[in-house]
């Protein structure tokens, strides 16, 4: 490969927003065939906000928010983001949580005010033996308008849901679309509920969805998919997407992402626009027609 004709294609990616930290990476973009993409702050903005609080009748709404979001200052997840914003805008008084347990992709557990409080999804509730169906007909209809729903505990009994959306990004119709008529296969990977991912799928016409992925087995979906004979890119912005970007052929974080995600990816899209991936591709093929 002539290193010139690479860099140009890196120089021009640079202006389309799109940074090319991997130069193997570029080239490989034009033989990608599956695009995996991570649906919170990837597919969507990645703040989502909460949409509605439903207490059960031992709790009263305030309190059940309060005591969540008490609990959720001490995690990074963006869902744990949405509850403490909520709170404060409505001024709640926010205690410090103590002895705080954060299995990934699953929820948090911990101690607020001396009361034990449980936030996650509804199998995290049922391992802590925690029954969720008086909640479930509530949190099947935010699921299906796309919503997540997560289930509170406190002192051991089910206490409540809040609902939090995340709005999908204004780029990522288009640039899904740029792919699929150029070819491309596109599967979304998301440790989300089923439901919720489906209704997120359905909207933005993805029809292969691989939902409540636990962060340990993003990375499997993607070396299943090479181990097919597939030329695998993954696009991803958090934590628990950093393997799989690593193992994929091309992986692609969002600027808007974290750290960790950016640096096991070769290649950048530093607004998180979408669109990034098609550019990718155009380039890594005027790239490759100059090399040859
Ligand atoms: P994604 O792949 O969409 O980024 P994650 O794997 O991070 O999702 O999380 C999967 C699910 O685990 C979330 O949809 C949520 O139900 C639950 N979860 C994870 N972390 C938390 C948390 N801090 N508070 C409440 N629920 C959580
Ligand atoms: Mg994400």
């Amino acid at each position: 490969a002539t290193p010139m004709s690479v860099m140009v294609g890196v120089g021009r990616g640079a202006q389309l927003g799109v940074l090319v930290k991997n130069a193997e990476a570029l080239e490989r973009m034009e033989k990608v065939d599956v695009v995996v993409v991570d649906k919170t702050g990837t597919l969507t903005v990645g703040k989502p906000k909460v949409v509605a609080v439903e207490a059960l009748r031992n709790i009263d709404e305030v309190e059940l928010l309060r005591l969540a979001a008490s609990l959720e200052r001490a995690s990074e997840h963006p869902l744990a983001a949405s509850m403490v914003q909520e709170a404060k805008a409505r001024t709640l008084p926010l205690s410090e949580p103590s002895g705080v347990e954060s299995p990934a992709g699953k929820g948090i557990t911990g101690t607020v005010d001396g009361r034990s409080v449980a936030v996650g999804h509804a199998a995290f509730m049922s391992e802590k033996g925690i029954a969720t169906d008086h909640h479930t007909a509530a949190a099947e209809a935010y699921r299906r308008e796309g919503a997540t729903a997560v289930f509170i505990a406190v002192d051991g009994k089910a206490a409540g849901l809040i609902a939090i959306a995340d709005p999908v990004k204004d780029t990522t119709e288009a640039a899904l679309k740029a792919l699929t008529s150029d070819g491309v296969r596109v599967v979304m990977l998301t440790g989300d509920n089923r439901t919720t991912a489906l209704a997120v799928a359905k909207r933005l016409g993805i029809t292969e969805v691989e939902a409540e992925v636990l962060p340990d087995h993003k990375a499997d979906v993607v070396q299943r998919l090479r181990a097919e004979g597939h030329v695998v890119a993954m696009a991803g912005d958090g934590v628990n997407d950093a393997p799989a970007l690593a193992v994929a052929d091309v992986g692609i974080a969002m600027g808007t992402g974290t750290d960790i995600a950016m640096e096991s990816a070769g290649i950048t899209l530093l607004k998180g626009d979408l669109s990034g991936i098609a550019h990718a591709r155009g380039l890594s093929r005027a790239t490759m027609a100059n090399i040859r």
